[in-house]
C-alpha cells in the first residue's frame, strides 16, 4: 500500500469539504486576557480572543498563577509516576478533597483531561457493572460516545434533552440489569441545557446510576461555581458529576465525584487512570487555587454573565443570527463550512479578530458556526469591535450574494 498517498487523500477530501483544520498559532501573554499575538508567516501581531474555554480568564488570573509558580518552587516540575507508583503528590491529594467539597460529594478522583475521565470512567462503569445498559443523549461529547464504546456496554442513545424518550427507552430494559444515563447540563456547541431534574426522576424510576457531564458549566454556575446542579440544589441526585479542570477553571486535567465506593471503584479497575503519569503538581496546585477563588468570589461569575448578555444583545442589535439559549455560548450560525472558514479568516486578518470556525463532525453539517465565548475581560470596546467587524462582513456576503443572483 503507498501509505502516504492513502494519508493525502484522506486530507485532500477534508480540504474539498472545506473542513480541513488549520491551527492558529497563539501566544497567551499573563495578565492580558483576552488579547494574545498571532503568529503567522506574515508577522506577529496582537489579536482579540474571542472563542477561549478560559471561559473567566482565570488561567492569567495572580491566585493561580502564583500558586502554580510555588508549587514549582517546592516540587519541581513532574509528578514523577504513576498515581500508584510514586506519583501521588500531595497535591493532588488537595485538588480531589477541594473537587469533592465543590460538588458536596465524599469523594472525588483527577484525570489527565475531562476527555480522559469520561473516556476512563464511563469505559470502567459500561464494562464492569453486570449487564450494564448505557443511555447516553444524543448530543454527547466524544468523549462519553468514545467511554461508552470502549466499554462494550450495550448503548440506548435517547432523544437530546428528552425525558420521555429516556423513560420509554429505559422502560423496555429488563429490570435486573444495570444502567446508567449518561448527559452533560450545558452542551458546548449550542449552549442548551439539560432538564437535570426530570432526567433524574425518570432514572430514579428505573434504578438507573445517573453521569453528568458538567465541564462547560462548572466555576460558571452555582454559588460556589458547582455547576448548573448546584444552581438547581440537585448535586445529590447525580450519582457522578464530571468537569475539566480546563475551561473556567483555565489549568488542565479533569475529573469525577461521586460516592467513596464508587472512587475507589474507578480508581481499582480504570485503566485510562491507573497507567498513566499522574498531573504536574504545580498543575494540582493551579486548579485548586482556582477552583478555591471561584467558590469564594461571584464577582468573576457575575460579570461574565453580565458580557454574556451584552455580547447577545449587540448582536441581536446589528441582525446577526446567534442561536438562542440561557448559558454563557453564544454561537453565530452561519451553516457553511466554506463560508464559516472564510468568515473566521476575514475577522483575523482584517479586524484582529480571532473566532475558529466550527464544522461537522463536531456540529452537525449545515449548523457550521462560530462559537463565541465572551469573558468578564472583554471590554465594551472589544464588544463593539467584534459586533462592527461581523456586520461589515455580514454586509458583505449580502452584497456578494446579490451580485451572484
Ligand atoms: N466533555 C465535554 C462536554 C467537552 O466539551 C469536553 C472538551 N471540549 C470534554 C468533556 C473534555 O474536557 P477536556 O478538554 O478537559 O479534555
Amino acid at each position: 500500500m503507498d501509505y502516504e498517498a492513502f494519508f493525502d487523500s484522506e486530507i485532500a477530501g477534508l480540504h474539498r469539504e472545506g473542513r480541513y483544520r488549520v491551527f492558529t498559532d497563539l501566544e497567551r501573554q499573563a495578565g492580558r486576557f483576552p488579547y494574545a499575538t498571532h503568529h503567522s508567516p506574515a508577522g506577529q501581531r496582537e489579536v482579540t480572543v474571542w472563542c477561549s474555554n478560559d471561559y473567566l480568564g482565570m488561567g492569567q488570573h495572580p491566585v493561580v498563577v502564583r500558586a502554580m509558580h510555588e508549587a514549582i518552587e517546592r516540587c519541581g516540575a513532574g509528578a514523577g509516576g504513576t498515581r500508584n507508583i510514586s506519583g501521588t503528590n500531595h497535591y493532588h491529594v488537595l485538588l480531589e478533597q477541594e473537587l469533592a467539597d465543590l460538588h458536596g460529594k465524599e469523594a472525588a478522583l483527577i484525570f489527565s483531561s475531562g476527555y480522559v475521565s469520561n473516556w476512563a470512567a464511563l469505559g470502567t462503569l459500561g464494562a464492569r457493572l453486570p449487564g450494564c445498559v448505557i443511555f447516553s443523549d444524543e448530543g454527547n461529547h466524544a468523549s462519553m460516545i468514545e467511554g461508552i464504546r470502549s466499554s462494550r456496554a450495550e448503548r440506548q442513545i435517547f432523544r437530546h434533552n428528552d425525558p420521555e424518550d429516556l423513560n420509554r427507552k429505559l422502560s423496555l430494559i429488563e429490570p435486573g440489569r444495570a444502567k446508567l444515563v449518561a448527559f452533560e447540563s450545558v452542551y458546548s456547541m449550542d449552549g442548551d441545557i439539560a432538564p437535570i431534574d426530570e432526567i433524574c426522576d425518570v432514572a430514579e424510576a428505573h434504578g438507573a446510576l445517573t453521569y453528568l457531564d458538567e465541564v462547560h458549566a462548572v466555576g460558571l454556575y452555582g454559588v460556589r461555581g458547582g455547576g448548573i446542579s448546584e444552581r438547581m440544589g440537585l448535586a445529590h441526585r447525580l450519582d457522578v458529576i464530571e468537569g475539566t479542570l480546563g475551561k473556567a477553571f483555565a489549568v488542565h486535567g479533569g475529573y469525577i465525584t461521586g460516592s467513596s465506593r464508587l472512587c475507589d471503584f474507578v480508581r481499582s479497575f480504570a485503566s485510562g487512570f491507573i497507567f498513566t503519569t499522574s498531573l504536574p503538581p504545580a498543575v494540582a496546585a493551579g486548579a485548586a487555587a482556582s477552583i478555591r477563588h471561584l467558590k469564594e468570589s461571584g464577582v468573576e461569575r457575575a460579570r461574565h454573565q453580565e458580557r454574556v448578555a451584552r455580547v447577545r444583545q449587540a448582536l441581536d442589535a446589528a441582525d446577526i443570527p446567534t442561536l438562542a439559549n440561557r448559558s454563557h455560548i453564544v454561537p453565530v450560525m452561519v451553516g457553511d463550512p466554506v463560508l464559516c472558514k472564510a468568515i473566521s479568516d476575514s475577522l483575523l486578518d482584517e479586524f484582529g479578530i480571532y473566532v475558529q470556525p466550527i464544522n461537522y463532525p463536531t456540529v452537525p453539517r449545515g449548523t457550521e458556526r462560530l462559537r463565541i465565548t465572551p469573558s468578564p475581560l472583554h471590554s465594551n470596546a472589544d464588544i463593539d469591535h467584534l459586533v462592527e467587524a461581523l456586520s461589515t462582513i455580514w454586509r458583505r456576503i449580502g452584497l456578494h450574494r446579490q451580485a451572484a443572483e
